[in-house]
């Protein structure tokens, strides 16, 4: 079972206006990933507020409507044609249920939780829905907590610990961490910075994700884990997406070596129980090209993974097995 911890399908399919189950010209989508042999993709939705946003294409003026307009789409698209090669997996059963049946798995997430304006109740409604992932911030800070990066004139740049004030986690942050709990929802913790990382750590029960990116160790970045943060990841019981891809600006080559080079990385500090892998794709044709162009050359992973000597058991729970079993001890 190939499970993609991270990856954009539902925001592209969106984006292009296009049905669910076409090729959409990017770098991930379903005809993809049944190429790829990929049983179910977590799908971070992306709709970060524009009042708070840098100026990209992808800000939105009012993040929660766009978000419930996302899932009026899916819902429509399910109740269609595509229904018969996709389903919404709201549990591990699912996934498990979907790969049975042939068809390829969503687990619905946000990255970033503009679309909640600080108010946690809004998650409810959502885990209605079939949301069962959050990353509590993306590319800016908000209400709950602050991001590794701050937008400044128009620009990225990294949180700097000198400059940026030491943020906390905020009451609301720690009210939305125990809904999370209370629902069973995956809480992910990329792009959070380090000093809110430990203080959700200090109230969340059960496992935490940190489902895409590099390591601090091969990377020294401030987006980037520590080797204590990931020994503390690990601790839950949780898991840390390896990627194709650097989070924001970097020196680093996009790839799979990039992937693979986390991997070892990961493994080499908590285990092979503990990695998995977040593609991030979305569109970006090429960007990732040194042998990892898009979701369906998912196998390149595990071709690269045999290489580097990873038998087929560890390389099954890196690529599924192990993000199967924090799901389902979340989100049952
Ligand atoms: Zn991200």
């Amino acid at each position: 079972m190939i499970i993609d911890v991270h990856g954009h399908t539902l925001d592209l399919a969106c984006r292009r206006g296009m049905p669910l189950e076409s090729s959409l010209g990017g770098s991930t989508d379903l005809p993809l990933m049944r190429t790829g042999g990929v049983t179910a993709q977590l799908c971070p939705t992306w709709t970060p507020d524009a009042a708070l946003s840098g100026p990209h294409a992808y800000s939105v003026a009012d993040p929660l409507a766009t978000l419930l307009g996302m899932l009026d789409y899916l819902d429509r698209e399910l109740s269609g044609r595509a229904g018969e090669k996709v389903a919404v997996a709201r549990t591990s059963a699912d996934v498990r249920a979907a790969e049975a049946n042939g068809r390829v798995a969503l687990i619905l997430g946000m990255e970033g939780t503009d679309a909640l304006r600080g108010d946690p109740a809004v998650l409810r409604t959502l885990h209605g829905r079939g949301l069962r992932h959050v990353c509590l911030v993306h590319e800016h800070g908000n209400e709950f907590g602050a991001a590794s990066q701050v937008w400044e004139h128009g620009t990225m740049r990294p949180y700097d610990p000198a400059r940026d004030p030491a943020v906390r986690l905020s009451e609301a942050g720690r009210a939305l961490i125990a809904e999370m709990n209370r629902l069973g929802i995956l809480v992910d913790l990329t792009h959070l910075v380090e000093p809110a990382f430990w203080e959700v750590l200090a109230v969340l029960e059960g496992p935490v994700l940190i489902s895409h990116g590099g390591v601090r160790r091969n990377t020294d970045s401030v987006r980037y884990p520590s080797d204590a943060q990931i020994r503390a990841v690990a601790c839950t019981g949780g898991l840390i997406g390896a990627s194709p891809a650097p989070l924001g600006p970097s020196q680093e080559q996009p790839g799979l070596g990039l992937l693979l080079d986390t991997v070892d990385a990961l493994v080499s500090l908590v285990g092979v129980d503990h990695v998995g892998v977040g593609t991030d794709f979305l569109e970006d044709v090429g960007y990732y090209s040194a042998g990892f162009a898009d979701i369906g050359e998912m196998p390149q992973v595990a071709r690269g993974l045999r290489e580097r000597g990873y038998g087929a058991e560890s390389i099954q729970r890196v690529l599924g097995g192990n993000f199967l079993r924090v799901f389902e001890r979340v989100a049952g």
